[in-house]
Formats: structure tokens, sequence, C-alpha cells
């Protein structure tokens, strides 16, 4: 039988509201975990185990006296370190936040409260999600969890790891161009990223607001489900935020594909896609074909363009942004009293921000400049609605979409940080779901000498149901899902 630490957030949960064991015991296993394997892994970057606890029993009181509990009650969730939690520093794994202490909760964080959801601790992450091997992270590397000299993927490596691991039932990440997708291919864990607007980004430390999303990883698609039900939904305070009426994602779990048309798009496993994971995936395609799903090769040829739109976009977004923290009104600052206003504010920004963060605010900046506005982010605008459009069309073709999370297995730890273009290279095929807004998932589909491969889903805006089900019905009819790293 699993121990308490391993169970999903489904199991957790029966158990809690059976009675069979209590919020506290499911807690304290997990601390457990993390007590045993924090040394060996940093997915955190903060604990908050008296909370956790205290909450806990909060729960085991109300279910002892009888009283209704939540949809998460007892489940122990880790949060991505860039989601502002009220009183718990919240640092984006930067030392420009070192010391930030939210006054206010997200969005997200009040809804997780209010379905007695346990906050265990905050995760680390590539600094303000700018990455793709959480390597950039202030507070060290996290390590995957599958060959410790490996990536576990970024920006949210922690909230990958930390699910691995069973350091936690749940996790938030937040995903600008992959940041939830690429490290729970690489950790062999469930995420998805919802359709923009779907889930509030109210609290989220924006990096490039028109591309990221808040959403779920977890250690099966049923928990992912889940989860996405308790976190999605309309918000006044997110301007972006679509007026729906929330659902229950869980019920769309059906295993079936029969009739289902999958497109799977050249592009997505083009020119420097690792051939095993060309062949994984292929066998994932076939899989589904199998319980009757319907594939087609199809091109679309805007996604050669996708990783030069988005990086452009994301950087011109993010050097707006990160403008906030100059050390007066946030973040770090040099102790410099008697210098001039304009050397405090740089000596803050190249001592408070990591060598990445800097290079994107340069590039950024350069790229909103008079002259090049027109010639960079605006053509990359342009660009951008161009792959909407591509998507538009393969979508009345087409159920969903397939190919790789990412195009080669995760790396060694050092092996690509030096030279950036090879890190941005890594994110080609999660990009495009940013720049059209639609929902995509990973979900793990093998392993190439011991190391994950992810399957990405995506579907038409706001048919997250569909994405799931494929999903679900992939991780039913395969034996992915229970295989763990040895730790
Ligand atoms: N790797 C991409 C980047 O560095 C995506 C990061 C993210 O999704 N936050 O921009």
């Amino acid at each position: 039988m699993s121990q308490l630490h391993q169970l999903t957030a489904q199991q957790t949960i029966q158990k809690i509201k059976g009675n069979e064991v209590s919020a506290q015991e499911c807690v304290e296993a997990v601390f457990g975990q993390i007590h045993k394997l924090e040394d060996k892994i940093n997915a955190y970057v903060t604990l908050v185990e008296e909370q956790a606890l205290t909450k806990a029993k909060e729960i085991d009181k109300k279910i002892s006296e009888g009283k209704p509990v939540g949809k998460l009650a007892g489940v122990s969730i880790a949060i991505k370190d860039a989601i502002c939690t009220q009183g718990i520093v919240t640092t984006c794994s930067s030392r420009m936040l070192e010391n930030f202490v939210p006054p206010y909760n997200a969005e997200v964080i009040d809804r997780i409260k209010q379905a007695d959801g346990i906050i265990i601790g905050k995760t680390n992450m590539d600094e303000f999600a700018m990455g793709s091997s959480t390597e950039t992270s202030y507070f060290g590397p996290t390590l995957n969890p599958w060959d410790n000299s490996r990536v576990p993927g970024g920006s949210s490596g922690g909230s990958a790891a930390c699910i691995a691991t069973d350091e936690a039932v749940l996790s938030l990440g937040t995903d600008t161009g992959g940041s939830i997708r690429c490290p729970a291919s690489y950790c062999s864990v469930v995420g998805l990223k919802p359709t923009y607007g779907l889930v509030s980004r109210y609290g989220l430390i924006a990096y490039a607001n028109s591309l990221e999303q808040i959403g779920p990883m977890s250690k099966d698609v049923y928990d992912c489900a889940l989860f996405l039900s308790i976190i999605a939904g309309h918000d006044q305070k997110d301007g972006t935020s679509v007026n729906q009426p929330t659902k229950d994602y869980t019920q769309y779990l059906k295993n079936d594909v029969k009739g289902l048309k999958i497109g799977v798009p050249k592009e997505f496993l083009g020119e420097g896609t690792d051939p095993n994971v060309k062949k994984q995936v292929w066998g994932a395609i076939h899989k589904l074909e199998e319980l009757g799903a319907v594939y087609e090769e199809t091109s679309l040829p805007t996604l050669e363009q996708s990783l030069a739109t988005y990086y452009i976009v994301a950087m011109s977004e993010a050097s707006s942004n990160l403008a906030r923290f100059d050390g007066l009104r946030y973040g770090y600052r040099v102790d410099k009293d008697e210098a001039d206003w304009a050397t405090v504010y740089s000596q803050n920004r190249k001592n408070g921000f990591g060598a990445e963060v800097r290079r994107r605010i340069i590039l950024g900046t350069y790229a909103l400049s008079a002259g090049y506005y027109n010639k960079y982010y605006l053509k990359a605008l342009k660009v951008r609605t161009l792959i909407r459009k591509n998507f538009e069309e393969a979508y009345k073709k087409f159920d969903v979409l397939v190919g790789p999370t990412m195009p080669f297995p995760p790396f060694k730890i050092g092996e690509k940080i030096e030279d950036p273009l090879q890190l941005y290279m890594s994110d080609v095929d999660t990009v495009s779901a940013n720049l059209a807004g639609l929902p995509a998932i990973s979900v793990p589909c093998g392993f190439t000498k011991g190391l994950p491969v992810g399957l990405q889903i995506l579907a038409p805006p706001l048919r997250e149901d569909l994405v799931l089900q494929v999903a679900y019905t992939f991780e039913q009819n395969t034996d992915y899902n229970g295989v763990k790293p040895e730790l």
C-alpha cells in the first residue's frame, strides 16, 4: 500500500473525508519526505510547516464536529514563488525580492484556502520565471529527481520536482512560454497551461503579462482537472479574466478518444528534435490511434516564427513589468545613501537582478525603443496574430494538436546556461500555445535512457475539457504514470 505522502489529491481527500486518516497525518507525511529529500532536490525556497499543521488541525476539527470541508481538504499544496502569499515571503527566486512579504494573497491562493487546501511552501524557480532549467534562481538550482546531475526544467522547476518526489501532492506553476509544461515533462508529472484568461493572474508577479497563466501541476490527470476546477473562474480584479461560469473539469474525464481528430504539426517534430523523443511521441500517437482516434500529419508554417516572436514580445513586456523594481518602491537596495539617484537606481538593479534578467531587460528595452519599435515589437505582434489565425485554421480540421513538450530530454546542469540562445531553443514547441492563448497540457509518455519524455496536447481556447480527456485516456491506457524516480 502507498504511504500517505505518495497518495494523489483524490486519494488523500477520500481518506480524510472517510475518517481513515487525519489531515494532520497527511501533512506530516509530506513534510517527512521534504525533510528527507530537500538537501538533495532543493525544490523549495520557503517552507511553512507550522502554519500548515495548524490549518490541518483546523480541518480535522471541522471533520470531527461533522462540519462540511472544502474540495481540497487536507491536500498539501506547493506554490511557485512568483505568486503572492500574504505574510509569506515571495521572492521570485531573486535577490531583488529576497525579503518581500506580500500584504495580500493572489486570487488563486484565496481560492485554495476556501477549498481547505493546505499551503506548505513556496517553490524554487528561474529568477522572475525567465528560463527553462531553474538554474537562474538566486537560491541555487533545483535538481532533477530522475538524475541529480540534470535540470528539472523550468521555470517552475521546484513545482514539478516536488510532485515527482512526493514532497507535495499538488503544486501551482506559471507558464509564460512553457514554464509549467517543460518541467512537467522533465520530471514526469502532469502540468496544464490554461487558456489565457481562465485563471486569475491577480497577485502573480508579472514577467510577460499578455502571455502568462497560472496552472496546476499534479501526479495524475484527475488531480489536474480537480485542481483546475478550484483555481479557474472569473475574477474582476484581473481585467483579462474571462467571464465564464465555473466548471467541474473532473466530469469530462472520459476514457474515450474514439473518432477524435488529431493533427500532428510537422513543425513540432522539426530539426533539433531528439530521435528518441520523436520515437516516444510517435508511440503515444499510435497508442491514441489504437484507442480509436484518427491522426494526420499537418503543417502550421507560422510555427517556424514562434520562437523569435515569443522572445521579442516576452522581453519587451519584461522590460516594462520589471521597471518597478528599483529598490525605492520595491526590492533590494544598496547601502549608498549619499550617492545621486541615478547611481543608486542602477546599483540596485545591477546587484538585485541576475545576469539573465538584466539581459532580457536590456534586449526588451531595445526592442521597444524609438526606431526599433516598428522593426521588432510591432512586427512580432503582427506575426503573433498570424500564428493565432494559423491555429484557428487548423482547429477547423482537428480537435486537438499533439507533439513533444520538449524537443530533447533533460540536459546537464551547466550545459546550456552559458549560451542563452541554446537555452531559448528548448522552448520551441511550447511558446506557440502562449502566443495564441491556447490550453496545453504535458503528460508523461515514456522515457529515453531513463529520462522522462512528455506528450503535449493543445486544443482551441477554453477547451480544457478536451485536453484533459485526451490526456486522461492516454494515462489510463499506459503505464507511465505509476513510474517513480529512485530517490
Ligand atoms: N523559457 C521561457 C522563457 O524563458 C518560458 C518561461 C516561462 O514560461 N515563464 O521565457
